[in-house]
Parts: structure tokens; sequence; C-alpha cells
């Protein structure tokens, strides 16, 4: 079969033909109905022979954390699936068995690096391809009859800032100001989340008009170039008052800084970007009750949910189409900065 694969440290990533995989006891095999790529997978890509040496993920890797397909073949022992169904993969697995698994919450399971557990696609082989192997029928979410281009995002880009916003959802209440930072593949949706989780006034932040009219389509209520001057333009428009969150889709020095500017007591902090060696600093001296919070990804129920959303329309996922031999390219204009939503492989 094809596949899209990371195959050295630094070098674009290649279409690559590999077996098909075989899948074993418990497993189920998926024919994959699309793939969506991610800024986790660019971040990934983009570092050092030595930053990559530390996560310690093998190569070639098959790349995509994004995946949804049908059911194509299942190891023994796995009844409880349907050949031919549709369904959706959650990334962020745990052991299955430890409490915050039980509770649906397997991206916080605190024994799954230990025990070697990874996403497919950020350290296994993952959904870039047109067949892919899942553990365990349990991290397969009914898909019914979403569509899978339309909506394969929704597994990351939908539930990471679902996941996110929920949990400041307390703060969130009528007269709220909640910000966006980078209204990209994750923010586009935080946006429409708030609208349709919240009555809050909804203020995006990104780097050019262009994005700024996408947040604006997308339901924001007021949309500024983040810079030095986005705190005082926001005061400006929706009053001097702390805003209640803001949920950061990028989290680099500047825009902790402008995050800085923006929080008062009680804002929530809420850093989503994998701008992980900026992540500890500028934050010390937060005012009183304020919160900083690190989200990673979101609950098995929480994918639910927000496929319950999309099937309600209140959250649609902008896409750009890719097939598989053309993956490459989606990659590039993510690094570039030149994709509208989410890229999309269709194999
Ligand atoms: P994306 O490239 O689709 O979107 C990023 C957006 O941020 C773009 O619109 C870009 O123009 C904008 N931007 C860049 N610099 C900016 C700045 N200084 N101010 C305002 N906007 C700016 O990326 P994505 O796929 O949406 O991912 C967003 C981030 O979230 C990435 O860092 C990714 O690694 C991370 N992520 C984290 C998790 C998690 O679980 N914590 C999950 C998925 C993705
Ligand atoms: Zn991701």
């Amino acid at each position: 079969m094809k596949a899209l694969q990371y195959v050295e440290v630094g070098k674009a990533p290649e279409i690559r033909e590999v077996p098909t995989p075989e899948p074993g006891p418990g497993e189920v095999r998926l024919k994959i109905t699309a793939a969506g790529a991610c800024h986790s997978d660019s971040f990934v890509m983009s570092l050092s022979e030595e930053e990559y040496s530390a996560f310690g993920y093998p190569l070639p890797m098959t790349l995509g954390h994004e995946g949804v397909g049908v059911v194509d073949a299942v190891g023994e022992g796995v009844h409880n699936v349907t050949l031919g169904e549709p369904v959706a993969v959650y990334g962020p697995q745990g052991c299955g068995r430890c409490r915050a698994c039980a509770q649906g919450s397997e991206n916080y399971c605190p024994y799954a690096a230990d025990l070697g557990i990874v996403p497919p696609g950020l350290g296994k082989d993952g959904a870039m391809a047109e067949y892919m192997i899942v553990k365990d029928p349990r991290l397969l979410i009914p898909l019914g009859d979403l569509d899978p281009a339309e909506n394969v995002a929704l597994t990351d880009a939908g539930l990471t800032p679902y996941h996110a916003i929920k949990g400041s959802i307390d703060l969130l209440v009528p007269g709220s100001v909640a910000v966006v930072i980078g209204v990209g593949g994750l923010g586009h949706v935080a946006v429409q989340i708030l609208r349709a989780l919240t009555p809050a006034t909804v203020v995006a932040l990104d780097l050019s008009e262009e994005k700024l009219e996408f947040a604006r389509e997308v339901g924001a209520h007021h949309a500024f170039l983040s810079d030095a001057e986005a705190p005082a333009r926001i005061a400006e428009e929706v009053g001097a008052g702390p805003v209640a969150a803001v949920f950061d889709f990028v989290t680099n020095a500047k825009v902790l800084e402008i995050i800085q500017q923006l929080a008062g007591p009680r804002t929530d902090m809420v850093l989503v970007g994998a701008g992980s060696v900026e992540r500890s600093v500028g934050l010390l001296g937060q005012p009183y009750g304020s919160r900083v919070r690190a989200p990673y990804w979101g609950t098995r129920p929480e994918l639910m949910e927000v496929f319950e959303l999309a099937r309600s329309g209140q959250v649609s996922v902008e896409t750009e189409r890719f097939s598989l031999e053309d993956a490459p390219e989606a990659y590039r204009k993510l690094h570039d900065g030149q994709l509208r939503g989410r890229a999309v492989v269709v194999p």
C-alpha cells in the first residue's frame, strides 16, 4: 500500500510503498477514508536530530494522527465491530485500565508513556496511508453519517479546542470575553465551539487580514492583528476589564506577552500551541485567581460530543483536500501558513 512517511529528520515526508499491515489479536485494520494534517506534525518535523531523538519515535513513520476509515479486517478475538462500519480513531490513547482511562480521559493516562503507548502518527504508523492498524476497538468512535473528509479533523482540530474550552466553561458567562489566538486548523473550530457552547463575546487574533476575515466568517465577533497593540484594540472594542479566557493555539514568546497583558484576576490562560520552549517562561507573577492550563487533546466522550455538534450543524471544518500522492504538498502549505482551515488527505 501507499503511505506518507517521515523518513529522515529534517527532510520533507515522502510517499512510499510499504507492506499492507495485518491486524494481530485484538486489533482492527481500517481502510482509511480521510486523514488530517496537523501543525503538531509540522512541529515534530521541524525538530533537530537531537530534539527529535528525545521523542524516540522510530523512523520511517507513517504520518497522520487524525484518521477516519471503515473497518476492513479484524484480528483474533474482536467481535464488537462490523466490517464496513465507518469509524474515527481516538488518538490520545492510554493504558485503557486506569482511573483516567475508565473516565474516557485516556489523554491523561499516567501510564501510557512508561508503557510505550503513543498516538498513531506520533510515534507509530498513522492514518496517512491506505490502511492502518488500531490496537483496540475501544479506540474507534462511530462516525455514523458524517462525511469522512469533512469531519476527520474533528478528531483533533475539533476535540482539542472542545476540551480546552470545556475546562473554562464556568467563566464563559453572559458578558464575558474569550480570546482565540491563531485561527488555523484548531482555532477556526475553537471560534465555532465558543459560539455554540457559550454566550461569550469572541475575539480572534491572527497575523493577516485574510485570516481575520476567515475568523469573522466562522463566527468571531471581532478580529484583530496579533501584535503589541492587540490588547489595547481589544480593550477599546469590548471594554477594559480582564478577559475571561485566552485560548492560545500558537504559544510563543510574542503571544505570551499578549496573553499577560490580556490576563487579569480570574483569567484562564489556556496554552494549546506546541511552542514548548516558551511554555515555561513569562507566566510568573500571574494575577490572583488566574489559571494557566496546558490541555492535551481531549477525552473519548468529548469526541462523541464534538461529532454531535457537527451532526447538528453547529460546527464544521473548512477543509482543503489532497490526494495521498499530493500529501507532501499539504504539509508544505501547512508549514508556509497557506491553508484556510485544515488540509485533509483522501487516499
Ligand atoms: P495551523 O498552522 O493550522 O494554525 C495556526 C494559526 O496560528 C495560523 O492561522 C497562523 O496564521 C496563526 N499564527 C501564527 N503565529 C501567530 C501569532 N503570533 N499570533 C496569532 N496567530 C498566529 O496549526 P494547528 O494545526 O491549528 O495547530 C495549532 C497549534 O496547536 C500548534 O502549535 C499545534 O502543534 C498545537 N496542537 C496542540 C494540541 C494539544 O493537544 N495541546 C493538539 C493539536 C495541536
Ligand atoms: Zn494534532
